[in-house]
């Protein structure tokens, strides 16, 4: 199976340092990783490294650190995974109760689990021992996982300081520290965690940070923990999934229900993960649906660990066509036949746009994301366009197009500038993401994930 992010744009000069194009390795087994990986590697179907392991791997094999941007779906679990196990297999050393030999870090539960599938099945050959830790489930099991012994351990920031604290956890055997999803870190108030659980880890370690943008907070998080890492890039900051249809309806809040049942009369619309800013709306767009004979799901916060499974499996199953979700939630979700994005609610933050379209057109596939914007998400809208340095295109040839809210966002255009324009005194902040500052508090929008 060849990934469909082998088409994905390339570092740019300077970025990547360890191999010159002519010695990039095009199959895995220029990678030198051990046989038993190389086998679970082709079990599971992947002939060739997508770009991001096509750099990342020689640098971590090399014993190097490694700084990477990249987003979900461009095989960035892969890319950290394998020379991790390789590394850990090598070297043969038992697995020693609550003393992991390798701490992966990431924002969500979701993520996090997915993260220790994926060790399991590409160490599937392999007598290595990993296990997930988090929030929001019971810890015992948790505890007696860490008691038994493991090499990898993969937590969310919260469940490991608990842990930690309570002296089930002792991170001083920790040779390899992977950060995944820095920016979500970042975004859910999680840097400071983080920054307790460096300062216990081993000075000589090997350290990785995979983030999908590069915020100011999380290039000084990066100074501070890796050591002359090597750049590796697959697609620049912001830029949304090239491959994602992407379109906006301009459509009366009132009338957001009847356009999104609208959108799933059609029958191509067949998986579809649908956004929402808060807890509330996403339960709220469930019961909508439901009504309208459409079988839906929600992931938020407050859905039970349990809840949140069932969901995810009866949508990778078919049995629910709609999965609604918060950003926070979404997260690291991967199922490669999300038909449709649709955002029932424009997301507060750029980057969370992109997040969002990118769970479409994934594994080849044709993806599309509609985007139903009311009055009050017409700002969110132009900054997304300013962030992602492009416009969304306008769908008005749908029962509930509302010409007022189109004019009322050409408007705000115009008082904007043209295009990326700035109003003066805005220029010095920096960085693409700066919108909250100037931006009035939307009533309930951070509420809800
Ligand atoms: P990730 O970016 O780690 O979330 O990976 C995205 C998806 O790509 C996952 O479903 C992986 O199973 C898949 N994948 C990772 N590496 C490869 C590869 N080299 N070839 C084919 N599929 C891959």
């Amino acid at each position: 199976m060849r990934h469909p992010l082998h088409s994905l744009r390339g570092a740019g000069p300077g970025v990547w340092r360890v191999m010159k194009d002519k010695e990039q390795m095009n199959d895995f087994h220029g990678l030198k990783l051990a046989d038993p990986i190389l086998k679970a590697i082709a079990e599971s179907g992947y002939e060739t490294p997508t770009p991001i392991q096509a750099r990342t791997i020689p640098a971590l094999m090399s014993g190097r650190d490694v700084l990477g941007v990249a987003q979900t779906g461009t095989g960035k679990t892969a890319a950290f995974a394998l020379p991790l196990l390789h590394r850990l297999a090598q070297s043969g050393e038992r697995a020693q109760a609550g003393r992991p030999r390798a701490l992966i870090l990431a924002p969500t539960r979701e993520l996090a689990g997915q993260i220790n599938d994926s060790l399991r099945t590409y160490g599937k050959h392999l007598r290595l021992r990993s296990t997930v830790i988090f929030g929001g489930a019971s810890a015992n099991p948790q505890i007696r996982a860490l008691r038994q012994g493991v090499h990898v351990l993969v937590a969310t920031p919260g469940r490991l300081m608990d842990l930690m604290n309570q002296g089930h956890v002792k991170l001083d055997a920790v040779e390899v520290f992977i950060l995944d999803e820095a920016d979500r870190m970042l975004d859910m108030g999680f840097i400071p965690d983080i920054r307790r659980i460096c300062a216990k880890l081993p000075e000589a370690r090997q350290t990785v940070l995979f983030s999908a943008t590069m915020p100011r907070a999380v290039r000084s998080l990066a100074d501070g923990l890796l050591d002359e890492p090597v750049h590796v890039e697959v697609a620049s900051e912001s830029t949304p999934a090239q491959r994602v249809a992407q379109s906006v309806r301009f459509v009366d809040k009132g009338r957001k229900v009847a356009a999104l049942t609208g959108i799933l009369a059609d029958e191509e619309v067949e998986r579809v993960i649908v956004f929402t800013r808060t807890k509330h709306c996403a339960n709220k767009v469930v019961r909508k649906l439901a009504a309208a004979g459409v079988s839906a799901g929600a992931i938020h916060g407050n859905k039970s660990q349990n809840a949140r499974m069932r969901a995810l499996k009866g949508f990778r199953d078919g049995r629910i066509r709609a999965l609604v979700a918060t950003d926070i939630a979404a997260r690291g979700i991967d199922v490669p036949e999300v038909t449709h994005v649709i955002n029932f609610e424009l997301p507060d933050e750029p980057e969370s746009y992109v997040h969002r379209i990118g769970r479409t057109a994934r594994a080849g596939r044709a993806g599309m994301a509609i985007s139903l914007c009311d009055l009050d998400d017409r700002m969110a809208l132009r900054d997304i366009e300013r962030t992602m340095r492009a416009s969304v295109p306008v769908d008005d040839d749908h029962d509930h197009h509302d010409e007022d809210i189109a004019q009322a966002r050409g408007e705000r255009r115009k008082q904007g500038g043209r295009g990326q324009g700035r109003g003066r005194g805005h220029g010095k902040a920096g960085g693409n993401f700066r919108r909250r500052a100037r931006r009035p508090a939307r009533k309930g929008a951070r509420s809800g994930a």
